[in-house]
């Protein structure tokens, strides 16, 4: 049924008509009009800016967001090129970050140039596939125990049961974690190019209703008991991984230390220890680098991750050694969440954002171009952490943000 803004505006006001709802009457841009008039009203504010960034509002209707007024805009940048020897990301990319922190994008770009003059960076995938954890109740631990051992006899079945909901998903494994009468089942999933938040839930029901049925004494609790571990802070993420755990290294020649950092192997090192390791250890975060989060938000943003997720895929390690004067560093990132197809990956923007580093080539196989933009992102952090601890060794962070990241008076 067809109603115009003004008789949709008045029925917001007088409370017949819920916000949600607009898109029943007219189209999803016009709704977020309607919306945006009736919040400004009410507030007494002007939102026009909101309203006047370029959105898909077709395509988020039903899908990204819901009671949408516009958007809101975050500048862009790109860092680079950084020169990759990945077994998916080879050659110099280009990496689009999405900020607001002045200084950033330079500093990010400094740590690429030295890894570029050193040969690049390597990037390896150590592990793969998205969890998801129901918890089910039992009468008690003995059942429990019992459960546990008939999902290790019946995993085959139980992955089928899973794999009719999608074509590119497959369970991996199930890992079994008791306590009490309390039984979680650490569904691990190969979602293909996708994240995989939705297929990997949508097919671990399949599964729990097929536990349920023929596991009758099995009453599942949550399908998700929080050791998946989505959007938390977990050491079972750090563990076992969660997404793709990728590892990136680089030897920064001495040369480059002294010529494009102004320091040297012996006080990055130094800086490294006992900030990220020991620091971290006796703040008690399990975050033992710089500012991994850093290049992870900004690319999460960029090309439409879900910037949730940064949580834990910002979480790992950063490792230095003194080499004759040369610096060995690596970043260890055990839970990268991303994807791109799915979620926020089909917005315009965010799509140029991924076309840019080229990982919606559909002449890949399933799961390479995934592939390579956790690779990309690794050997960016790489470079974020590179430079950060540079810049701490010569006590440049303060005048850094002086100069690029501050509102000027
Ligand atoms: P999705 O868009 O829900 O699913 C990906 C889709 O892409 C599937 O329909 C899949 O089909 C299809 N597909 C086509 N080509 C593919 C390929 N090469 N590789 C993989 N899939 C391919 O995305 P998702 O990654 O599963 O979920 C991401 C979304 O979940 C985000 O929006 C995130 O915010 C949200 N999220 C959900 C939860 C939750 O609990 N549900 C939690 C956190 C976040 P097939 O399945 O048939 O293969």
């Amino acid at each position: 049924m067809e109603m115009d803004e003004k008789a949709i505006l008045e029925q917001l006001e007088s409370g017949k008509l819920s916000l949600h709802k607009i898109e029943e009457y007219i189209a999803p841009e016009r709704a977020a009009k309607i919306r945006r008039e009736f919040i400004g009203k009410l507030a007494s504010c002007d939102l026009r800016a909101i309203g006047e960034v370029k959105l898909d509002y077709n395509k988020i209707h039903n899908k990204n967001a819901e009671n949408v007024i516009g958007a809101i805009s975050i500048p862009l940048g790109v860092a680079g090129p950084i020169l990759l020897k990945g077994e998916y990301a080879k050659g110099e990319f280009y990496v689009p970050l999405a900020t607001t922190e002045g200084a950033l994008i330079a500093s990010i770009s400094r740590g690429m140039k030295g890894i570029n003059e050193s040969g690049g960076a390597e990037v390896r995938i150590i592990n793969e596939g998205m969890a998801r954890a129901p918890v089910f109740e039992f009468d008690s631990a003995k059942l429990a125990v019992e459960f546990s051992k008939w999902v290790e006899k019946n995993t085959k079945q139980i992955a089928m049961e899973a794999e009719k909901t999608t074509k590119h998903g497959k369970l991996k494994t199930i890992t079994s974690f008791i306590v009490g009468n309390n039984v979680w089942l650490r569904f691990l999933f190969d979602t293909g190019d996708a994240m995989g938040m939705n297929m990997a839930t949508v097919a671990s029901e399949a599964a729990c209703n097929y536990i349920e049925k023929n596991f009758s004494d099995a009453s599942l609790v949550a399908i998700s008991g929080n050791m998946c571990s989505d959007k938390k802070e977990s050491y079972i993420n750090e563990l076992l991984g969660r997404g793709r755990g990728v590892v990136a290294d680089c030897v920064i020649k001495k040369e480059v230390l002294e010529k494009t950092f102004n320091t040297s192997a012996v006080e990055i090192n130094k800086i490294n220890i006992k900030k990220n390791l020991l620091g971290s250890s006796r703040a008690g975060s399990s975050k033992h680098n710089a500012h991994f989060a850093n290049v992870i938000a900004a690319v999460f943003a960029a090309t439409g991750q879900d910037i949730a997720q940064i949580v834990e895929s910002s979480s790992g390690y950063t490792w230095t050694e003194e080499r004759n004067g040369s610096l060995y560093i690596s970043v260890t990132l055990p839970s990268i969440e991303v994807g791109t197809i799915g979620g926020g990956t089909s917005l315009s923007t965010q799509t140029e954002a991924l076309s840019m580093l080229g990982v919606l080539d559909k002449t890949k196989k399933t799961g390479e171009n995934s592939r390579k933009l956790v690779e990309i992102i690794a050997a960016s952090v790489l470079a974020g952490e590179l430079n950060l601890l540079c810049a701490l060794s010569k006590r440049e962070l303060g005048s850094a943000h002086e100069k690029l990241g501050r509102n000027k008076k």
